[in-house]
């Protein structure tokens, strides 16, 4: 603790954000919606969507995309849906299905009867694929895949034609029709769509629209032996769904042209595709490759590992959503890539705690201190306020005996200048109790401090002195008879470094924080928490916001510390000025 003053929560004030309250901050894509709506492309209509692919668990970053489309949707009274780009069935799992349902809905937010998958649409999209076979607008190619890519050339030198480019239409159809019904083996040939090998795009230089897979897929089984590209299963599903504005990350840019080549050549009804650009956040990776190897290797306890940037990560450490959903709303949407600082994120989470959690008193590492003065087997029950900043939380009542724990860094034998705290011959406040004066350190036989003795004025109960005297210091306690005893989880940034994945020459893994999880087993807690259920969230006074764990049993809590509470983010501000 390093602030001399009691109070160490965050001050009020807010970044430049409209806490998901007023109204919403105008940004480009609300421009763009605005004009849309002007001038009635779109009839009015605001369709969205969230579109993961599920081969990973949800994290931040989608939460930044999940807000942003859900929210326009709400704000302009339109329509959100939730659909799985499930194209790729080596990669995909029901497992990965059915968390990303639940952070969404976590989250906060309701796609109603519109939950779809693209491969709900593998008929229509095999259709389609037909129809520009039939106009002479694709191909089967037997070039290998190594091939496929040498021919496709480099941003300066064209791509070239495959052999295989100008076959009948007749034949490719007869040849595309034995790829579905599973006459060929894996890689022996595509499908590609036929558009211009020397286009500056390389997106455009015939991109493969179906690969042969005999794979199982988790939701039309055996069905297919041929699946579709993400491009091209992608802009076809917005356009099935009427999507009026299909947002993405910036990588899809490029793509764009592509999107639009294969609606206007089917001639079907075209979304507006808009890109952001994506969340990036310092200590963290988001790249869905390198949180499973995260898992696979065991360098946290799974998906949920509270150190983890996914959702079910960060929910068990106990962010809330609408701490994530602020969070979304202050960072905005930008054109440009960027990194937004960890400190943010933080700071958001806490805002929101603040006003809700209740406030309870815990020692994570307990030193003893015995009140000689105060009579053996007297208990009284001291009123403590649950929330300074919710006057309807109310208070509740906390034991204090003879026989306490505070927390050990809250004593010093030799104080450090500046230090206010307990020492020999001072007097501190305990908090909502009385003042009391150290007079006595027992140490054991090798130096070590076991515990205090300590003297109480029994004239200074609700923290102040009649005479007027002034203590410099206010620390939090536990009775030892009443406290239960409980484990917290600490954490501390899962990587070392702001960017782990910025050096190339070594692996991300390297970077990894050796201390990022600290586990306390002899912590004290105040007997109000008894019974606190698994994600149930508090402040521990002057140590942090706390999650019960769903590790925790009857007889033994666990807490995961969420955020401590000094807001970094106000000095990275006063830092940049
Ligand atoms: P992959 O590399 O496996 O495709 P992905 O991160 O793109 O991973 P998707 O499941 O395709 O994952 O993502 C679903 C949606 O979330 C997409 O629209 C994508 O643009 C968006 N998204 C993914 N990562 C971020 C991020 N870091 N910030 C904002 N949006 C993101
Ligand atoms: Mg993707």
């Amino acid at each position: 603790m390093t602030s001399k003053e009691y109070d160490m929560t965050p001050r009020a004030e807010t970044p430049e954000s409209n806490g998901g309250e007023s109204a919403p901050r105008s940004n480009f894509i609300r421009e763009i919606i605005d004009e849309h709506n002007r001038s009635g492309r779109f009839g009015g209509r605001v369709h969205t969507r969230f579109p993961p692919e599920p081969n990973g668990y949800l994290h931040i970053g989608h939460a930044k995309s999940i807000c942003l489309n859900f929210g326009l949707a709400q704000d302009y009274g339109g329509k959100c849906n939730l659909r799985f780009d499930d194209t790729n069935p080596i990669k995909e799992e029901q497992e990965y299905i059915d968390s990303i349902i639940t952070d969404v809905r976590w989250l906060g937010f309701d796609w109603q009867d519109r939950l779809f998958y693209a491969s709900d649409y593998f008929g229509q999209l095999y259709e389609w694929a037909v129809k520009l076979v039939k106009d002479g607008k694709a191909y089967v190619d037997h070039l290998s895949a190594d091939e496929i890519r040498e021919y496709r050339g480099t941003l300066t030198q064209p791509g070239k034609e495959s052999p295989y480019r100008n076959r009948s239409v007749e034949e490719n159809l007869d040849l595309f029709e034995r790829m579905k019904n599973g006459e060929f083996p894996d890689g022996t040939c595509v499908l590609r769509a036929k558009i211009d090998m020397a286009s500056p795009n390389l997106n455009l230089r015939d991109p493969v629209l179906y690969r042969i897979l005999h794979a199982e897929h988790p939701r039309t089984g055996d069905a297919w032996c041929i699946y579709p590209m993400y491009d091209w299963a992608h802009g076809q599903s917005d356009s099935i769904e009427g999507i009026t504005h299909s947002i993405c990350t910036l990588e899809f840019e490029d793509h764009r042209p592509l999107y639009d080549w294969f609606i206007q050549n089917l001639g079907i009804y075209a979304p507006q595709q808009i890109e952001f650009a994506r969340l990036n956040l310092t200590y963290t990776v988001l790249s869905k490759r390198k949180l499973i190897q995260l898992v696979r290797e065991g360098y946290v306890r799974g998906w949920d590992d509270p150190r983890m940037p996914t959702i079910s990560g960060i929910r068990r450490r106990g962010y809330t959503p609408e701490g994530i959903r602020l969070f979304a709303d202050t960072i905005g949407v930008a054109k440009a890539n960027s990194t937004v600082d960890l400190a943010l994120l933080e700071y958001c989470i806490r805002q929101d705690l603040n006003k809700r959690a209740p406030r309870k008193m815990a020692v994570l590492r307990p030193l003893k201190v015995v009140l000689t003065n105060y009579p053996e087997g007297q208990v009284e029950e001291l009123e403590a306020v649950n929330n300074p900043e919710d006057p309807d939380a109310g208070t509740r009542k906390v034991p204090f005996s003879r026989v306490l724990y505070i927390e050990q860094d809250d004593f010093m034998e030799n104080p450090a200048p500046k230090y206010y705290r307990l020492a020999p011959g001072r007097e501190v406040r305990l908090r909502y109790g009385y003042f009391i004066k150290c007079v006595d350190v027992i140490k054991d036989t090798q130096g070590q401090i076991v515990e205090l003795h300590c003297t109480y004025d029994p004239e200074t109960r609700g923290g102040t002195a009649p005479d007027g005297r002034k203590v410099k210091a206010t620390i939090h306690w536990v009775s030892a008879a009443h406290a239960q005893e409980a484990e917290v989880r600490l954490y501390d940034n899962l990587f070392t470094v702001p960017d782990p994945g910025a050096d190339e020459t070594r692996p991300f893994t390297d970077f990894i924080n050796p201390d990022s999880l600290e586990v306390l087993t002899t912590c004290r807690i105040e007997p109000s928490l008894a019974g606190a259920k698994p994600g149930e969230r508090f402040q521990f006074e002057r140590l942090g916001y706390f999650a019960a764990d769903p590790d925790s049993t009857e007889s033994r809590l666990v807490f995961n510390r969420t955020v401590t509470l000094k807001d970094e983010w106000a000095k990275i501000q006063k830092q940049q000025g």
